[in-house]
């Protein structure tokens, strides 16, 4: 099996802690997404001959601000009849009747919607385009058309934030009933608003202790709720875990498009140039603008060890790991049990540290 994703690197605006490639160029939209279809037959030998496509995923950025006819012509070009799951990013400010009914024709069968909070405080802080009444109004809105895997983002340990305004985000995003919930911690990346903010002390950080308050409230009310915590920051009811996202911790292959995305085939990772203009020009000369990192066999085990840990599968518990891992699980914070190495929640707050010590060298 095999994934395509697709970068679609283009925001109204942009978000104040957004350290993402993106880039506000409107105007490059439709010529970007010729640029896609170039690619998609450059490369049309990346992916293992045979390997069925399961999932399409279409990323960014805001894919939700390219024109439907530009959607239209990149997914026509793509395996989407033979894909199992097709998912859209998309922002609230863009999800109107019209496009949501087209994207499903389109056959897009799965949302993830940039909420990011139910609280406008919070909205307004992160520089976010839409408020919380339209995020509302677009979950509601989707459900009616008849989509049936919805996922929304929900950011925490925003400044400010307490923990009753967080308790208050769960609930809001719990009564909608939506199929999946991926969560983040706020981080500050150099250079963008906020981190300037921080470093002009204009705003007083979450402290870690809250942060881990915050996150272990989640964990537990989203529990109570029928959502499984399959990965450190995914939750899904039964049957609804992302499958494109789940192959990527599980050794699939699968081929990036577009300006900044990152492809794999069991033996390299590549990625294109994050550089719109360059990626634009290359492109149409014919050339994928790319660097590739060939994976040694450490690398590779590395990888496995980081990514396995991360969901609530985990690792095979070897005599190897189980040597290094002792220190950790007589302390609680990776559990042995049936043959795995399981991050516990108390593992999860230091998860880098335990991963880096469990590493080969
Ligand atoms: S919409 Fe997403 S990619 Fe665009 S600026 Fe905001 S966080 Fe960054």
């Amino acid at each position: 099996m095999a994934g395509i994703y697709v970068h679609i690197p283009f925001c109204y605006s942009r978000c104040s802690y957004c350290g993402f490639f993106s880039t506000t160029e409107l105007s490059q939209r439709s010529i970007y997404v010729d640029a896609l279809l170039k690619e998609y037959q450059l490369r049309a030998d990346y992916l293992p001959q045979g390997e069925p496509v399961r999932t399409i995923y279409i990323g960014g950025g805001t894919p939700s601000q390219l024109a439907n006819k530009d959607l239209e012509r990149l997914l026509r070009a793509l395996p989407v009849a033979e894909a199992e799951e097709v998912t859209i990013e998309a922002n609230p400010s863009d999800m109107t009747e019209a496009k949501l009914r087209a994207w499903r024709e389109m056959g897009i069968n799965r949302l993830s919607i940039g909420v990011q909070s139910f609280d406008e405080g919070m909205l307004a802080f992160l520089n976010r385009r839409h408020g919380s009444k339209q995020a509302k109004k677009v979950i509601r809105l989707a459900q009616d058309i008849g989509y049936t895997n919805i996922s929304i983002d929900l950011m925490y340990a925003m400044p400010y934030q307490t923990m009753e305004r967080w308790q208050a985000d769960i609930e809001t995003a719990l009564s909608f009933g939506v199929q999946h919930i991926s969560s983040y911690c706020l981080s500050y990346e150099q250079g963008t608003p906020l981190w300037r903010l921080r470093e002009k002390g204009g705003l007083r950080e979450t402290d870690d202790e809250l942060a881990n308050e915050m996150y272990a409230y989640l964990c537990q009310r989203l529990n109570e709720a029928g959502y499984k915590h399959y990965e450190v920051s995914n939750f899904a009811l039964p049957g609804y875990n992302s499958r494109h996202n789940s192959s990527y911790w599980n050794d699939t292959p699968y081929i990036g498009l577009g300006a900044g995305a990152h492809s794999y085939n069991g033996r390299s990772r590549q990625w294109n140039v994050d550089n719109l203009h360059k990626y634009l020009r290359e492109i149409m000369n014919g050339k994928v603008p790319f660097k590739r990192e060939r994976l040694t066999d450490t690398q590779r085990y590395n990888e496995h060890v980081m990514l396995g840990l991360r969901t609530s599968k985990g690792i095979e518990a070897t005599d190897e790991l189980l040597k290094k891992a002792q220190p950790y699980i007589a302390t609680g914070k990776l559990s042995h049990t049936e043959g795995q190495l399981i991050a516990t929640l108390d593992g999860i707050n230091i998860l880098n540290t335990i991963i880096t010590d469990l590493m080969r060298e």
